[in-house]
């Protein structure tokens, strides 16, 4: 009895043995994955900022992140990248983007970098050209700031190149237009027209076509919308172009419910594989459409905030200060809506439980808008209602951010773009608080970063380069601009990544590379946390991968 039970306690030693001997030797028992990244530089971007050497990917989402041999030894995959020691990072997220406004500016004449009115109105000549009879010719990015005439100009001669066609064409911040005398007319503008929030020019009793703010939409209200063929090329466009500069994510700030719709058709026909996250406009019919339907979440599409405007810009002296602007004393812009529409947009978004986001520039405009915040939020929360810009803040206002978890959501190009001018609209004192990132950050230690494109260059390079260094691609300002107020790369990366995931209640599902979030990463050919801060400008995105297929890259 004893020998027999001796002797089979010997066989299953003999057996586990060799089962464990099979098991650790043979790749019959390596698990299955779609993909495999090995000998990479991982920057997961977790918690602790750890590196990893390898991931595992299967069903779009990562299954293991560590080291080259115990992923190799764990994983096999048909599909197999060496990355050759180059360095991965999460994918990018652009936490405040137009991505349709950028989508339908590339099917438009685009003024960015103009030097004089006579370029801008060459380029528009030469794009008419291309164009139907009648149509509209329409186009963003002129900036009479970057010009030796930096007077506003008027429609002369857009009046005699297009008679017939209509013209609007817009400024580099979306906050003023051109308009000819033919797009004047079909929006019904006459001479002497008033209207909240907006100005329309005019000089000797004639208009001379230059609107500001709500003039805008007068006009750019009577542009057909695309229809869906012309959208679809537009997005799918946009979308690559994104790839290339290594995002996955974005924040679409500010469209209507018909837009959310063209888009999800978009993304259940897998055309489009950015995922968005789209605040809906300030407008009745969007609130309606959103408490009927509920919040949207797919893997693709978050909608559950929406998108407000406090006050214009500060380039075309739209932002609302507290004082007048230092260089046009008497003025000192305007609120876009009266505080009482504020303050009942607020407390409808708070009962829904939804999360508010509004584009404030000006020192009163954001007071404006902290204050109607906090009157809802009252004390620490995690309902991350956002300030978009957060541009000028009064040293007395920083606190409400993390008094009541609010948000600031910047653009660290912004403040390279605005610098030469900003100081005049503010003067000495005001400039202190203005693009004060670092300040901000420490709010709530942490902070979304974004671009603001099409007001800005998609580049995520010239995110990152401006967040650090605070100086433009020319290399000004030597020593860069309000240096106390740079990010250091650690907070730049994650503001482009987890950070402008948690801006829109994600980062459990993107944001950084660990198990069970999505295979959203990049391979890039320049190590971003340890190369020359110059050298960050000329990185550029080796492959881009959506759900652990590439999307961009040989
Ligand atoms: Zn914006």
């Amino acid at each position: 009895m004893q020998a027999m039970l001796s002797k089979k306690l010997n066989m299953s030693r003999v057996f586990t043995f060799y089962f464990l001997l099979f098991a650790f030797s043979s790749c019959k028992f390596r698990q299955k994955a779609d993909m495999i990244i090995h000998h990479a530089k991982i920057y997961t971007v977790d918690d602790n900022f750890s590196v990893a050497e390898a991931m595992a990917v299967r069903d779009g989402k990562i299954i293991a992140v560590g080291k080259n041999d115990e992923i190799l030894k764990q994983y096999e995959s048909d599909s197999m990248t060496d990355a050759g020691g180059k360095t991965v990072f999460p994918g990018f997220n652009d936490a405040h983007a137009h991505f349709i406004g950028y989508a339908m500016s590339l099917q438009t004449v685009n003024l960015v970098d103009t030097k004089s009115w006579d370029e801008v109105i060459e380029k528009c000549s030469a794009f008419g050209k291309a164009l139907p009879a009648g149509a509209w010719l329409t186009g963003r990015g002129w900036d009479q700031n970057d010009w030796p005439v930096k007077e506003f100009p008027d429609n002369a001669k857009l009046n005699e190149l297009f008679p017939d066609r209509p013209v609007l064409i817009t400024r580099i911040d979306g906050h003023a237009a051109m308009a000819n005398q033919k797009a004047l007319e079909l929006a019904a503008v006459k001479p002497g027209d008033t209207l909240t929030g907006g100005e329309i020019f005019v000089s000797n009793g004639k208009l001379t076509g230059l609107l500001v703010d709500n003039a805008v939409d007068l006009v750019s209200s009577k542009i057909p919308a695309p229809d869906l063929a012309q959208t679809k090329k537009a997005v799918l466009q946009a979308q690559q172009n994104c790839f290339a500069v290594g995002l996955t994510s974005l924040h679409d700030c500010g469209l209507d419910f018909g837009t959310v719709e063209k888009i999800e058709a978009l993304q259940k026909s897998g055309e489009l594989k950015m995922r968005m996250n789209i605040m809906l406009s300030d407008a009745t019919a969007n609130y309606d459409y959103a408490f009927k339907r509920g919040k949207i979440k797919t893997d693709h599409l978050n909608v559950s905030s929406f998108k407000v405007y406090a006050d214009g810009a500060l380039g075309s002296r739209g932002a609302s200060l507290l004082q007048p602007y230092s260089d046009k004393p008497g003025w000192s812009g305007f609120l876009l809506s009266s505080p009482a529409h504020f303050d009942s947009v607020a407390s409808i978004i708070y009962a829904k439980g939804w999360q508010m986001c509004t584009h404030a520039i000006g020192d009163s405009g954001n007071r404006t808008i902290l204050k109607v915040y906090a009157k809802y939020l009252k004390g620490k929360n995690d309902l991350r209602w956002r300030i978009e810009h957060a541009q000028v803040i009064n040293e007395n206002d920083f606190h409400f951010f993390g008094d009541n978890n609010i948000i600031p959501s910047i653009q660290p190009t912004h403040a390279t773009s605005d610098m030469y001018w900003a100081g005049d609209r503010l003067g000495p004192v005001r400039i202190k608080g203005a693009y004060a990132y670092q300040q901000l950050l420490k709010e709530n230690n942490w902070i979304p970063l974004g671009t603001d494109f099409p007001v800005e260059d998609i580049s995520t390079f010239k995110t990152f380069f401006a967040a650090v260094a605070r100086q433009d691609t020319k290399g000004f300002p030597a020593g860069g601009y309000q240096m106390e107020n740079a990010l250091t790369r650690e907070e730049t990366l994650r503001g482009m990544t987890i950070w402008a995931a948690k801006a829109s209640f994600e980062e459990k599902q993107k944001g950084s590379l660990e198990k069970g979030k999505f295979a959203d990463f990049i391979i890039v050919d320049t190590n971003l946390m340890d190369c020359n801060v110059t050298d960050i400008l000329k990185a550029k995105v080796v492959a881009t991968y959506s759900a652990g297929k590439k999307v961009y890259g040989k």
